[in-house]
């Protein structure tokens, strides 16, 4: 009946933190809306299969096999357009494979992709299954501007664009305006409603009060070149003539052990907090002044919503050929127009002149770093999870009380195996 709890499944892939981030704030916006109307799945369609095809040649030729003959037999002609060759139609009838056995253990009457390669299998397997009319299907993108093709496909009901930009690009590709909605990248909720005060965090979070402070970081893995940043924000932000720093510094390394142990190994000139996985972002961002970091959409939106001002210093770039199936989310040359356009920072792959930026913020060029505030301010987007998950709340109640699922699956892919 109607009252029934519903089920949805978000289907990611943790290759970055990005895209875990995205799902993860779309379950806690669901429960803080809705409660126990619905219960979520967040499930990692890659997870048994990190590293893979390089770890292991002698299942990977097995697995070929095995997954090309599926697919020859199941798929016919009807295989995106993306998929060509071989090696790509075995990842694909591998992924069909999981994404139905994901259908039987989850029974999902909401499906959200928040993947760029998780359109075009989901929704030809509930073709497949007969299920295209009975179960929601809807893509959230988590690319802030120049978006891989993948992510758009005419068959969803939704197509959740982070920027007008994005949105442009959906219609091109095919979606009609009714199936696109712009309400931003979707930002953890514990983020997004956080009523912060920068003195008192900087009281809990051990910072110089007086100071004002940049924060250096690289994604959840601490990629990009922190290290060499952060010599050269300590030259640059100490002033020689009176001896002083200009300011102090913060180094969230996420991840990556042997950055936080070699930078803590380390003597400073400034006032200097390294630190590993946090898992308050909201806060330190909330404690500085302005964000030095790689181009990931994730960190932007937040530092977006903390009205920092973000030097970028790096972005992943496209990765090409079958390699797209494993790393499909590191595309993030995209997000430096998106940010450098609207006023709201830099991009620079130099430290020394990364240094030099945030030495003139913090000294005689204030006045660009409270311009970019507000630019940064303007770009936010914080009710962007709860406009999501409210839009797709509509469209379940839309479809009316459907009668308990139908999810007796028949002819089972997984048969055919
Ligand atoms: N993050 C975090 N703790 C850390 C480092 C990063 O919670 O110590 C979060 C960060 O706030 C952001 C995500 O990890 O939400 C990183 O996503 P992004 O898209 O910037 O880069 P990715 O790591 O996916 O490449």
């Amino acid at each position: 009946g109607a009252d029934r709890t519903k089920n949805v499944l978000i289907l990611m892939s943790d290759t970055g933190g990005g895209h875990r981030a995205s799902a993860e704030a779309i379950r806690d916006a669901f429960k803080m809306e809705f409660g126990d109307e619905y219960r979520i799945f967040v499930k990692d369609v890659w997870k048994e299969y990190t590293g893979w095809p390089l770890n292991n040649m002698e299942n990977q030729y097995k697995f070929m096999v095995k997954h090309v003959q599926l697919w020859s037999v199941a798929f016919h002609g009807t295989s995106p357009r993306w998929i060509h060759g071989v090696y790509l139609a075995a990842i694909a009838a591998f992924y069909a494979k999981e994404v139905e056995a994901g259908l039987m253990e989850y029974k999902p009457d909401i499906i959200i992709s928040v993947h760029p390669l998780m359109q075009h299998i989901p929704l030809w397997v509930l073709k497949w299954q007969g299920l295209q009319k009975k179960v929601i299907f809807v893509t959230v993108i988590t690319d802030l501007n120049t978006c891989h093709r993948t992510w758009f496909h005419p068959g969803v009901k939704r197509c959740y664009c982070p920027s007008e930009e994005v949105s442009k690009r959906a219609l091109l590709d095919r979606l009609e305006p009714d199936q696109v909605r712009v309400f931003g990248l979707p930002v953890r909720p514990s983020f997004a409603r956080a009523l912060l005060n920068k003195d008192e965090l900087r009281v809990e979070l051990e910072l110089d009060r007086v100071l004002p402070a940049v924060l250096l970081m690289g994604g959840g893995e601490g990629m990009g070149p922190v290290k060499k940043t952060a010599k050269a924000l300590a030259e640059s932000l100490f002033d020689k003539q009176t001896g002083k720093p200009l300011g102090q510094m913060v180094v969230i390394c996420g991840r990556n052990k042997s950055l936080a142990s070699s930078l803590e190994s380390l003597e400073w000139k400034i006032p200097v907090k390294v630190r590993g996985f946090e898992t308050q972002m909201e806060k330190w961002m909330g404690a500085c002044d302005c964000i030095i970091t790689k181009a990931g959409p994730g960190t932007i939106a937040e530092a977006l919503i903390r009205g920092l001002p973000i030097i970028l210093n790096d972005y992943i770039p496209g990765q090409v050929s079958v390699s797209i199936l494993n790393q499909p989310e590191q595309q993030e040359k995209g997000n430096v127009p998106y940010v450098v356009g609207n006023g709201a920072g830099v991009f620079t792959r130099s430290p020394k002149e990364t240094a030099r930026i945030v030495a003139g913020w913090f000294s005689t060029n204030s006045d660009e770093l409270k311009k970019m505030s507000e630019n940064s301010l303007k770009l936010a987007q914080p009710e962007a999870v709860f406009d999501i998950v409210r839009d797709i709340h509509d469209l379940a109640g839309q479809r009316g009380p459907f009668a308990d699922m139908p999810y007796d699956l028949t002819p089972s892919f997984s048969n055919f195996i």
